[in-house]
């Protein structure tokens, strides 16, 4: 019973959530059939033509994050963990991160010398990433820089820490207090869902890890990623006779 009542609220709460990402996903779709509406009317060569296409791209990426948050929210997308070298995560991503901020913010990316092993979906860490540094360019409109580093904390517990951050707007206490909130935002319309960092508190819980934010108005924001280290052991030596074999050198 108690397992019903919790599939019973969960998708009470998917049904909320769906409705408001329709309404959100409507205004996006309105956004692209009217750019590509007058761009079928105008004149050959008409300057106005690469700022449409480009709001059309903005506005088609902003639509394809919405289904993937709704879809991680729906665990319809299966988590898969698996043990994950967050340094090939950073470097795997940085080239789409580019683009994705496009020119007028400088990427850095100081990674720890070693891997940072951690337990977790490669996906879902991805998309982590990307809330993230979606975020990181909205609060930069006039450029900036966009540092993703990661570090290994010797601890004890021995920890991986990932962190995003941005020479941005940055926010108040007030935003702060309310920000992992699902549906919680301070952009447009169209623009935002409030749903990106509750995405990214909801994957790095569900991974056994921490994230905290550091920000005050026009000082930018830090955002702190702490995960569970995770030793890799081959996967064969499950069915090895001696641990010997593996006694690194
Ligand atoms: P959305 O981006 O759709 O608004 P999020 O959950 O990703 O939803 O973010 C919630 C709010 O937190 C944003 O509307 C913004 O006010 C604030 N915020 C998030 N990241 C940053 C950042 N890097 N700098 C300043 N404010 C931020």
């Amino acid at each position: 019973l108690e397992a019903q009542l919790r599939q019973s609220q969960k998708m009470e709460a998917i049904g909320r959530l769906a409705g408001g990402v329709a309404h959100d996903f409507n205004n996006l779709l309105t956004i692209i059939s009217g750019n590509v509406h007058l761009i079928q009317h105008l004149p050959p060569g008409d300057p106005e033509f690469p700022q449409l296409l480009d709001d059309v791209r903005d506005a088609a990426e902003r639509a394809a994050a919405l289904t993937r948050q709704l879809l991680t929210f729906s665990r319809k997308q299966p988590t898969r963990p698996e043990v994950i070298d967050l340094n090939e995560v950073v470097t795997g991503l940085v080239s789409m991160l580019r683009r994705l901020i496009g020119s007028g913010i400088v990427i850095r990316t100081p990674l720890a010398p070693g891997p940072v092993r951690v337990r977790a979906d490669r996906g879902q860490l991805e998309q982590v990433l990307m809330n993230l540094a979606v975020n990181a360019k909205d609060a930069m409109p006039d450029g900036g820089t966009l540092t993703v580093g990661t570090a290994e904390l010797a601890g004890p517990p021995r920890t991986a820490r990932l962190t995003i951050a941005d020479t941005g707007i940055g926010m108040t206490d007030e935003v702060k207090r309310h920000l992992f909130e699902p549906f919680f935002t301070t952009k447009d319309v169209g623009k935002g869902t409030g749903l990106g960092l509750a995405t990214v508190y909801g994957i790095v819980q569900q991974a056994g890890g921490t994230v905290e934010v550091e920000s005050a108005p026009g000082a930018g924001a830090a955002f702190t990623i702490r995960l569970p280290w995770c030793e890799a052991t081959p996967k064969s030596s499950l069915l090895m006779p001696s641990p010997v074999l593996f006694t690194r050198s």
